[in-house]
């Protein structure tokens, strides 16, 4: 696969076949993550190149895509969807190529996913309400006395979205189908980790009949890279962001020279709480799958269960064997994420911790042996104030603590900087409405996790994000309203 830029409708000559171009800065090696062979390129672009996505996307809001109606609009999207089902297994090779998840992850969440984005924001587009105020003027001696307001929404403009490599075409389409809904153009920016399916997606939009420079990917790094060039671009409108907490903050610095406005999904440190009247074989079920899927590397991952103390020994025994028994998993990203995640395995046995399962790194006596796994790991023991406790790990690890009343469960699923999501799991109908309301996270589950409707805000507070995606809140997010007041 070349894995080029596409800019203003053209694959530009970048890539596995060429060197680099323009001003790229040279292409870096995509690393198979399951048994770390090289498994293509990817090119840097420079400034000159985001310049020239940028000027596309800038060029194409201009021509007819600035006019198109919302019928318009969601006919393209259909046949972006239609585009990618037609090249399902592609897609799902790739994902499962560039993250090493499993295939049937990619199989039956990330692509289907991908195309109910496209879908989903299409229908949307005829359940949005407009509003038109009718408002009297007293003592007005012209005219009806009354005018009449209407507001309008229109798009912010250019907008770049910036994504990372987990759930990679997912989370880029997550913003790229609402953003083009609302009538923008977009400079996307995939991981330099996870180049592939983006790559597929704009030969998929270059097939579904959109204007040119609608849709740009330029393809490369973060920090002094595309990623920093993009986001600080004076010429973009609004920045969309899915990403770590601390590039966050970057990208608000930069953003800040230009007052572009950002919608952020960030980090976070999932808590579930298990009260003891909860079926403790679905809490337990429901924790396995919400630590360990994608080998934990899902940002609504659990890596801190609380559990009431009368149950907490047996589910702590029960958890562990269960993770011990886990089989196909896949690796960690990268060796640089694999040695991260291991690097707080290492803490957890410095700071004391009980290692229930894992804690090191699994033996396959087959090629997964050169690759980036690590064991599926639960630890106990560590107070609430230790890093591990604190700090995101994204990888297959969580801490399980014990805890004595509602009240406790609550103040420790609040002590932490982020709040992204939190899984709560009991029986007791009053005490799933009392509890979940006070938990300071954007997505709060009840006996289940990751379910997800794709109309629900979706977010995190705290240093978990900011902002609303899903729905209309992505629709607000990616649009401005316009009012308009007449004199009748
Ligand atoms: P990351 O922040 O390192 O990179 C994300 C993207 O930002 C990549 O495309 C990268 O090239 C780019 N980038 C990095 N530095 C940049 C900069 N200074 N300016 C502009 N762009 C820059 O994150 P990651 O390691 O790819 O992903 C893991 C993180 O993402 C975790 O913290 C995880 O919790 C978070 N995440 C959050 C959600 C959510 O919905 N809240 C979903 C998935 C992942």
């Amino acid at each position: 696969m070349n894995r080029a830029h596409y800019i203003g409708g053209t694959f530009l000559p970048h890539g596995d076949d060429t060197g680099p171009h323009g001003d790229d800065t040279g292409t870096r090696p995509l690393i198979n993550p399951v048994d770390g062979t090289i498994r293509g390129k990817v090119p840097e672009a420079g400034r000159e190149t985001v310049d020239a996505a940028v000027a596309a996307a800038r060029t194409a809001l201009g021509g007819p895509w600035g006019s198109t109606s919302a019928e318009d609009r969601a006919a393209a999207l259909r046949r972006i969807a239609d585009g990618i089902q037609a090249r399902f297994d592609e897609f799902v090779e790739a994902e499962s190529g560039d993250t090493g998840k499993p295939r049937e992850l990619a199989a039956t969440i990330d692509i289907p996913r991908v195309i109910g984005n496209f879908r989903a924001y299409a229908d949307l587009l005829y359940g949005r309400p407009e509003h038109a105020y009718a408002t009297a003027i007293p003592g007005w001696s012209t005219g009806t006395g009354q005018a009449l307001n209407y507001t309008v929404r229109r798009p912010l403009g250019v907008v770049a979205v910036v994504s990372p490599w987990n759930l990679p075409l997912l989370l880029l389409t997550w913003k790229v189908a609402p953003a083009l809904a609302a009538g923008n153009t977009v400079v996307a920016k995939p991981s330099e980790e996870t180049p592939s399916t983006a790559t597929l997606l704009a030969e998929v939009i270059g097939q579904a009949d959109l204007p040119p420079g609608v849709f740009n990917l330029v393809h490369g790094s973060g920090v002094g890279g595309a990623g920093e060039h993009l986001t600080t671009h004076h010429d973009v409108d609004a920045v969309a962001f899915t990403g770590a907490s601390a590039t966050g903050a970057a990208i608000m610095r930069g953003a800040a020279d230009h007052i572009t406005p950002v919608s952020f999904e960030l980090g976070g440190k999932n808590a579930a709480l298990v009260f003891a009247d909860a079926d403790i074989e679905a809490a337990l079920e429901g924790t396995l799958r919400s630590a360990f899927t994608h080998s934990g590397q899902v940002c609504l991952c659990t890596e801190r269960v609380y559990v009431e103390r009368p149950v907490f020994e047996e589910f702590v025994a029960a958890l562990g064997e269960r993770a011990r028994s886990l089989t196909g998993y896949g690796p960690m990203i990268s060796a640089a994420h694999r040695d991260k995640v291991l690097s707080y395995y290492r803490l957890a046995a410095d700071e004391g911790a009980k290692v229930i399962a894992g804690g090191g790194v699994p033996h396959f006596e087959d090629a997964r042996d050169q690759g980036f796994y690590v064991e599926p790991t639960v630890l106990a023991g560590l107070p609430q104030s230790s890093r591990i406790v604190q700090e995101e790990i994204f990888g297959p690890v969580c801490h399980v603590a014990p805890f004595g009343t509602e009240d406790e469960a609550v103040r420790l699923a609040n002590d932490s900087r982020y709040g992204l999501a939190a899984t709560v799991w009991t029986t007791d109908l009053s005490r799933a409405h009392r509890v979940a309301p006070r938990i300071e996270a954007g997505v709060v589950w009840v006996n289940c996790w990751n379910l997800r409707d794709l109309r629900t805000p979706f977010g995190g507070i705290k240093n978990s994000g900011i902002g609303r995606e899903g729905g209309a809140y992505s629709l607000d997010f990616f649009s401005e309203p316009v009012n308009v007041c007449i004199q009748i």
